[in-house]
């Protein structure tokens, strides 16, 4: 039977986009369908807003700190519907430049919801398309906790646009999301409670990472309740929310911002009229080539559930475009060492094993720490300290895991992380020569 295209991308996404024109510069016909906004997650209510935001909120401690600098800045004044439309108008620029990087390169782009009608066919803006492959990068979606009231909360879908700043915040959670937001309302002048199931928030990464980032946290006024889950949300008659928690207490708060994870996105996706299948979480199952069950039918990106970055989405795009479509150029993609930032103020950098990690698996661990008061604050009265670490294996000098809260930590574990995956050992560390004066050379001197 004829084909319409070489290739159908589902989700105009960082991966479907980066798959879809990589596979038409190697001479495949592409079709992508979108249905919501191009760019996907990460570009709409992601990655880019997010950091914008954060960036905003950084500004508080800016202007005290030029004060300490000699400079005279006023009492300054907030306003979020200003920050909320610049961020609309240079996301909707970015939706400009996806859309000509799509057209530019010539994929078709149609902008609908599509639907998988059997392991060759996509149902989308009224029309069927046939294609020899399917890629399903739809990505996920917020998901709040089954609780009553839930409804009263919002996710970070609506948080990107409210239209005031709330002046209390409950930020429920314990992962990514949780802590760049809260650091995000705290800075921009809501009061601001975290709110964590657990004992310490940021599960995964190194312990002396999380205690620094929680201390931090606390100093810069965010209230943190671990140990602390909401069980009900109720609405009190002055507007505000009123959150019971699973220990009975009550916190009164005007906004309950759930970042309680993510669930892949496959919501009339038409997954059942293939042999795709689904993981227990709820992820596209695929093996090592990004292949469903089906043949014909692959995923990557969120909605496989592996690791959710931008970057790795992109790298599965890339990989699935060469494999299809440029084999002799295809290389699987290698999921060690993959390097990552939380935007957290502070924020935080890492690569490579947490300390607790390399233990468990069985390496005897060398451990270097700097604890150290920027430079840049020594004028004035912030405390705020930064904290590097290295975890290195004893036995063969090899550096397994770099860690650091503190300014600009994702800039700096980037060019760590290209030492990392070369091998570096603590002697190649050692032997290199710092920037002076930085905060990164800490990273070259510790002893
Ligand atoms: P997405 O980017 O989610 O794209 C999926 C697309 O598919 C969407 O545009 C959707 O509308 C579309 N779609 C869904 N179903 C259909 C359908 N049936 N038909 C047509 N279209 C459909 N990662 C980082 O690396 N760094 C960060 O700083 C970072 N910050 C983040 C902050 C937040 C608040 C969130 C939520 C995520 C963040 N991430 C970050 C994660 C990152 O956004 C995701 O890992 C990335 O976007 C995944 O890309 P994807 O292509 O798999 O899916
Ligand atoms: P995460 O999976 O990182 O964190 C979810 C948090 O919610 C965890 O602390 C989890 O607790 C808690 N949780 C889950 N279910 C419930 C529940 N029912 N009740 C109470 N708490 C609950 O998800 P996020 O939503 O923060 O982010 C999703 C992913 O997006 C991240 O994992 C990351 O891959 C990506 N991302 C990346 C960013 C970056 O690169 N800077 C920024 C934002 C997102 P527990 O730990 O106990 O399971």
């Amino acid at each position: 039977m004829s084909q319409d295209y070489d290739l159908f991308v589902i989700g105009a996404g960082s991966g479907g986009v980066r798959a879809a024109r990589f596979a038409a510069g190697f001479g495949a016909r592409v079709a992508v369908a979108e249905s919501r906004y191009l760019g996907g997650t990460c570009v709409n209510v992601g990655c880019v807003p997010k950091k914008l935001l954060s960036y905003g909120a950084h500004f508080r401690e800016d202007f005290a700190l030029a004060a300490d600098f000699g400079w005279n800045p006023g009492a300054p004044g907030f306003d979020w519907p200003t920050l909320i439309d610049n961020k609309n108008r240079e996301i909707a620029r970015l939706n400009g430049i996806y859309r000509s990087l799509l057209l530019g390169s010539g994929v078709t782009l149609i902008e609908a919801q599509a639907r998988i009608l059997d392991p060759h066919t996509v149902e989308t803006g009224g029309q069927r398309y046939r294609a020899r492959h399917i890629l399903v990068a739809t990505g996920g979606w917020p998901q709040r906790p089954d609780i009553p009231g839930a409804e009263l909360g919002i996710t970070s879908n609506e948080a990107f646009f409210l239209p005031q700043l709330p002046r209390r915040v409950l930020v429920v959670g314990g992962g990514y999301i949780a802590v760049e937001f809260a650091s995000i309302f705290n800075g921009l002048g809501a009061e601001t409670t975290l709110s964590y199931r657990g004992a310490l928030f940021l599960r995964g990464f190194d312990r002396r990472v999380r205690e620094h980032l929680r201390d931090e946290l606390r100093l810069k006024g965010v209230k943190l309740e671990f140990g602390a889950d909401p069980a009900a949300l109720e609405r009190g008659g002055d507007g505000s929310i009123a959150a019971t928690l699973k220990d009975g207490r009550v916190l009164e708060t005007d906004c309950v911002f759930f970042a309680t994870g993510r669930r892949a996105m496959t919501d009339g996706l038409g997954l059942e009229h293939c042999a795709a299948q689904l993981d227990d979480k709820g992820h596209i199952r695929v093996d090592e080539h990004y292949a469903t069950a089906e043949p014909s039918v692959l995923a990557i990106g969120d909605v496989i559930g592996r690791v959710q970055l931008t970057p790795v989405a992109l790298a599965e795009g890339m990989a699935v475009a060469r494999r299809l479509f440029r084999p002799e150029e295809y290389r699987p993609l290698d999921y060690a060492l993959i390097p990552t930032a939380v935007f957290s103020l502070p924020n935080i950098g890492t690569v490579g094993l947490t300390e607790e990690a390399a233990r468990e698996a069985g390496h005897d661990v060398k451990v270097f720490e700097s604890l150290f008061r920027p430079l840049r604050l020594s004028l004035g009265s912030q405390h705020e300290k930064t904290l590097m670490k290295l975890v290195v294996d004893a036995a063969s000098d090899r550096v397994l895991g770099c860690h650091m809260v503190g300014p600009e930590a994702g800039e700096i574990i980037q060019g760590l992380a290209v030492a990392l995956k070369a091998g570096a050992t603590k002697r190649v560390f050692d032997d290199t020569l710092g920037i002076h004066p930085t905060a990164a050379e800490e990273f070259v001197t510790m002893r």
